[in-house]
């Protein structure tokens, strides 16, 4: 049985559908030539079209339209060669024209598909509904003075693409896995930054519950839901609260609602009643959208390698497992850096590398792995010295840590401070006989039986060497002095 919210009357299973706000990554508007970059000083990157000055006419940004067919390609979708943009009428102070751009009826995205990978390695295929572009609205601000808002409109009219979901996750690990694999193929495809901080991606999240067999309930939609943990967090949440209604012998009634994540609540916004009657209709200033299959091949021809195929490969071809390469390509940063290091290399090795104390000093000094303190050219490189018996498995630990702090590659590293692996028999014999002068008791209890004392012996020649001794040989010098009495 999978993810279940127990109540008085048994389990109950939890219904999830997910609708996700990519913003387009682009130069300029949706439909105006305005700029889009982040954190600009308000109203600057506002044009005629974007404060809905009467009488402005909307252009569409071809850029926007490709953007929107490569994430269609991208989810494996269907794509409409002719869609159409519809005008959604509301009325609200950051939105100047009184109705957003958007596409209801006819988008230009049909359905597609996107594999998610769970924690015991499983996968499942969640449903794509839809993905249709739209324009942002901007933004009000409240706390700039005691007693007005502001408005900053530098949002306003900035392509989005709402793509949404059906009702196939079923529990708060699988939205947060469909939301992490969307984020990664969007980053890939370079179509949306995917940075939930800035806004650039934010999902309402769409729950019910049921028992088990049974058709769908009535769900409740949270909105604005602006990180991974919290979209599972509300999920928990909200799912809670609906089989308490449903216990209690009342009804859920569809309604919007909003998560407070220091309380772990949702809570409602608005209710069905007074939802809004947008009153859709086509543009009239928007020709319908014709986009030539042609030029949809092309953008297909171009596709960078995706996630999914990017994972078979590495897990083919490396022969890593499946988890490893899961992590690996998440990010395609990260997937590049990998293929640098492993090629031509022990690609398990790498991996490891990678994976392991790369990650954590990225993690620790708050960095990207584009911003690596060690490139992949100096890890592959420190490898090599590894595969080439430069130096021992143990001695790449601290050459790598040197790297990290000096910035220094790995042959420099390894000249400055000594760090060649001792290979010379003589020298290796000399500080085990050492070792074995210093610990006669020791000795006595392995020759007695104790063979557990072995690994302490070895650690004792291998601190008298100040690491550097070839463990191998080693090995061999210790055995035979132990074995000759
Ligand atoms: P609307 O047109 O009212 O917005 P949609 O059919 O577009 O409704 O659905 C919006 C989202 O809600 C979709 O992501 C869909 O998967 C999800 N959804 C629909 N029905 C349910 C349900 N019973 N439980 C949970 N999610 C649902
Ligand atoms: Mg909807």
């Amino acid at each position: 049985m999978g993810y279940v919210i127990e109540g008085g009357t048994g389990p109950w299973e939890v219904v999830i559908g997910l609708e996700v706000h990519a913003q387009v990554i682009s130069r300029a508007k949706l439909f105006s030539g305005a700029a889009t970059a982040f954190g600009a000083e308000p109203n600057s990157q506002v044009s005629f079209v974007d404060a809905a000055f009467p009488g402005m006419l909307p252009v569409v940004n071809r850029e926007c339209i490709a953007q929107a067919v490569r994430t269609g390609l991208g989810l494996r979708a269907q794509i409409n060669l002719v869609s159409r943009f519809d005008r959604k009428n509301y009325f609200y102070a950051d939105l100047p024209a009184g109705y957003q751009i958007s596409q209801y009826a006819h988008p230009i995205v049909g359905a597609g598909v996107i594999e998610i990978e769970l924690a015991d390695g499983s996968t499942r295929s969640i449903g794509v509904t839809r993905l249709h572009v739209e324009q942002d609205a901007g933004k009000s601000l409240h706390d700039q003075h005691p007693t007005k808002s502001y408005i900053d409109l530098n949002r306003s009219g900035v392509a989005l693409m709402e793509i949404v979901s059906e009702p196939d996750l079923r529990s708060p690990e699988e939205a947060g896995a469909y939301v992490r694999k969307l984020r990664s193929i969007l980053r890939y495809l370079g179509t949306c930054d995917g940075n939930m901080e800035e806004g650039s991606l934010r999902a309402d999240v769409n729950v019910s519950v049921r028992k088990a067999g049974e058709p769908y309930r009535t769900r409740c939609e949270v909105k604005n839901v602006n990180s991974v943990r919290f979209v599972m967090q509300a999920i928990e949440a909200e799912a809670t609260r609906q089989v308490a209604v449903w216990e209690a012998g009342e009804t859920v009634v569809q309604e919007t609602r909003l998560f407070d994540p220091v309380r772990g609540q949702t809570r409602s916004m608005r209710s069905k009643e007074d939802a809004h009657d947008y009153r859709y209709f086509p543009d009239p200033d928007l020709l319908p959208l014709v986009l030539e299959a042609a030029w949809v091949e092309d953008l297909r021809a171009a596709l960078p390698e995706l996630p999914d195929a990017r994972r078979t490969r590495f897990i083919a071809a490396y022969g890593l497992s499946a988890y490893d390469a899961g992590v690996l390509v998440a990010e395609r940063a990260t997937a590049e850096y990998f293929e640098a290091v492993a090629r031509g290399r022990d690609a398990k090795q790498a991996a490891n590398w990678v994976t392991g104390d790369l990650f954590a000093t990225l993690h620790r000094m708050g960095r990207g792995i584009e911003d690596s303190p060690v490139s992949a050219a100096a890890l592959g490189r420190m490898l090599d010295l590894v595969a080439d018996g430069t130096i021992n498995g143990r001695i790449a630990k601290d050459v790598f840590d040197a790297m990290v702090e000096s910035g220094e590659g790995p042959d420099a590293i390894v000249e400055q401070r000594g760090l060649r692996q001792v290979t010379d028999s003589g020298a290796i014999d000399a500080a085990v006989a050492k070792v074995l002068a210093a610990n006669p008791d020791k000795v006595a209890e392995y020759r007695g039986g104790k063979e557990k004392i072995y690994g302490f012996l070895v650690g004792q020649v291998m601190r008298e060497m100040k690491g550097k001794g070839n463990p191998a040989l080693v090995n061999a010098a210790l055995k035979q002095r132990l074995e000759k009495r």
